[in-house]
């Protein structure tokens, strides 16, 4: 049976958790092991994204005590996004589903168990959703959910309410492999991978022990991250501003030659107000008109994937096989 299941935790200073978050998740090891849905394979995968703490040294700790936790350890602090993709293309080669959390547990591990029926019901991705936020605090509640509307407003298209807690199989791994940018935003990436997809929803609980580590300085760089990696809107809405200024120097002139029809006005006052709207509409069309070309050319360096293969029917040549 293919079900090798990898759980992928990035960690960044997380010696205040990591002893407990290791214990939580032994336990669901054994009892989906018990239970026959998972493989004895199958292992928990910290990643240590470089952290300047203890935390490398409980990895080391946990897995020589017990071989089911295994770590990987980053030259240097990546960010959360480059460690879970350290973490998912290790798994990718060594399991045939992983699942990514993060180390605080804020993420309920028994919706893990609906993911992998997911996954056994033949599902490729399955994301974890927030149901509430009710454990957040309320400024956390508001930036984040602002955030997930702004970003699909500017043309972002990610999962409402999912984090980076999600199952993946091998298969939908391999598709991420082959999505090579350098600026990475998972949470846009993997619904561009397509496959079938499930939904678990959970409550988000608190943080048990150490602090955030995505104060709201590196969440706006992230969302920031996430609208430029994903999407060249933007640069459409420059060339509909210039669009709108151009009516406006348009409505400008039909103002002017009324005023001085009706000798209301000094000289050189209608022609000059008229150039100052076309010039600026026409300069701001010009931008965006070259600006679409950038993001053309921006999209192109990405060479992301143009497809990906669900299944192919065709008669098989025994002898070649
Ligand atoms: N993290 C990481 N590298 C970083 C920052 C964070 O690997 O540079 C990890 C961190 O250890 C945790 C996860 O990313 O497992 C999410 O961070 P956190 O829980 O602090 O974010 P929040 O839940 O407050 O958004
Ligand atoms: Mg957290």
């Amino acid at each position: 049976m293919n079900n090798t299941l990898y759980i992928v935790v990035p960690c960044y200073n997380e010696e205040a958790v990591l002893p407990e978050t290791a214990r939580r998740l032994g336990e669901k090891l054994t009892s989906l092991t018990a239970a026959g849905k998972i493989s004895d394979k199958s292992r928990v995968l910290f990643v240590n994204d470089g952290s300047k703490d203890g935390t490398w040294s409980i990895i080391s700790g946990l897995h020589q005590s017990d071989s089911r936790f295994s770590g990987v350890d980053l030259s240097r602090n990546q960010g959360h996004q480059n460690a879970l993709l350290a973490g998912l293309m290790t798994g990718k080669d060594r399991a045939d589903m992983v699942i990514s959390m993060d180390a605080d547990l804020q993420d309920d591990i028994d919706a893990v168990d609906a993911m992998v029926d997911k996954y056994h019901e033949g599902c490729d991705i399955v994301y974890g959703v927030r149901s509430a936020r009710e454990k957040d605090t309320f400024f956390k509640r508001v930036t984040a959910e602002g955030f997930y509307r702004f970003m699909s407003f500017l043309g972002a298209e990610t999962v409402f309410n999912h984090a980076d807690y999600r199952l993946m199989s091998r298969r939908a791994l391999e598709g991420l492999a082959q999505f090579k940018e350098v600026n990475l935003f998972l949470r846009g990436i993997v619904p561009m991978i397509g496959y079938t997809t499930g939904y678990v929803s959970y409550e988000r609980g608190e943080r048990f022990a150490g602090e955030s580590k995505y104060p709201l300085k590196k969440m706006l760089s992230f969302a920031l991250e996430g609208i430029t990696s994903l999407s060249t809107k933007p640069i459409r809405y420059i060339t509909l501003l210039g669009f709108l200024v151009f009516l406006v120097s348009i409505a400008m002139l039909i103002y002017s030659i009324v005023r001085w029809a009706m000798g209301e006005t000094i000289l050189g006052w209608a022609s000059l107000i008229c150039s100052v709207w076309a010039i600026g509409g026409l300069i701001l069309l010009s931008l965006g008109v070259i600006g679409e070309y950038i993001g053309k050319i921006y999209l192109e360096t990405k060479a992301r994937p143009r497809f990906l293969i669900r299944e192919v029917l065709e008669e098989r040549d025994e002898e070649a096989l």
